[in-house]
């Protein structure tokens, strides 16, 4: 597959042409991301990192963190990599019944991504030869989607495709559900209480990973039985937050306020640090 990195005008032409609703956590929540992983990273995984990105982009992953959104159009191939559809109402993930594309074509899902990148990346440094991959957008695929994977209307209901066909109010606003989670929650948070910035966002969440959810670092951290990535356990840790609290009381044009932005806010925050968290675990384990 043909890469290149844009230009800024044609990065531009490409903003324009983003359709009218998103598809991953918006791009706060994906920078917030890798903005935390980015300041875990080991000395090697962070040399790798720098050594991957592209010049302009150089010790900062979340300036990048979105890039796989903005080629989807380009990359009609990679457009099911960024979710998961399970079956309506059940609240479980199961990778052979679900990471599947529209096709049924099997590993085409979010989950199925992430494997295929961490893999691509474990070439990297392998001097017998130059991998065959392109580990620059096998890192950027690999940040990216790993936020995905986290957010839990990426692994939604089938019918509704994750809340995207769920009309709803945020507040005075039309929205649709997915949307909410994708964006307006963080905005919305960033406008009351972090003076609409999402550097200060960000350095919240940090502080909360130091602090309140210290002793729950280690936990998110592992990947069991020596695996490299985790991504079915966050995908199934995504449905049930999607049963719990993003579907929950939500049906076609209910209004959101603060009953649900302030119920919900706690699940976001949480969810975009365990991300971040593991994100740099990850990456940790793959150039360690
Ligand atoms: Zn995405």
């Amino acid at each position: 597959m043909g890469f290149k990195f844009y230009a800024p005008a044609s990065l531009f032409l490409l903003l324009l042409s983003l359709p009218a609703f998103a598809y991953g956590w918006g791009v706060d929540g994906h920078a917030i991301i890798c903005q935390i992983a980015q300041d875990r990273l080991s000395d090697p995984a962070a040399a790798a990192v720098e050594d991957l990105l592209p010049n302009y982009a150089k010790n900062n992953l979340s300036r990048l963190c979105s890039w796989a959104d903005r080629v989807k159009f380009r990359y009609r191939w990679s457009s099911p990599l960024h979710y998961i559809d399970t079956p309506d109402g059940l609240c479980t993930y199961d990778y052979d019944r679900d990471c599947k594309d529209e096709d049924g074509v099997k590993g085409r899902c979010v989950s199925g991504g992430i494997t295929n990148y961490t893999n691509q990346l474990l070439d990297y440094g392998n001097s017998s030869s130059e991998s065959q991959y392109n580990l620059t957008e096998a890192l950027l695929f690999l940040a990216h989607l790993m936020g995905d994977v986290h957010q839990p209307l990426h692994v939604g209901f089938t019918t509704d495709r994750g809340g995207n066909t769920i009309n709803v109010r945020w507040y005075r606003r039309k929205s649709v559900l997915h949307h909410v989670w994708d964006d307006n929650i963080i905005e919305t948070a960033e406008e009351r209480f972090y003076n609409d910035n999402v550097e200060e966002f960000t350095e919240a969440i940090k502080q909360n990973i130091t602090g309140e959810w210290s002793d729950q670092v280690a936990k998110w951290e592992k990947c069991s039985d020596n695996k490299v990535a985790c991504p079915d356990v966050y995908a199934s840790e995504s449905i049930e937050a999607a049963c719990d609290w993003a579907y929950k009381d939500v049906k076609n044009n209910t209004q959101l306020e603060d009953d649900y932005f302030l119920s919900r806010l706690p699940v976001v925050n949480l969810r975009l640090a365990e991300c971040g968290v593991r994100l740099a675990a990850t990456l940790n384990r793959i150039f360690g």
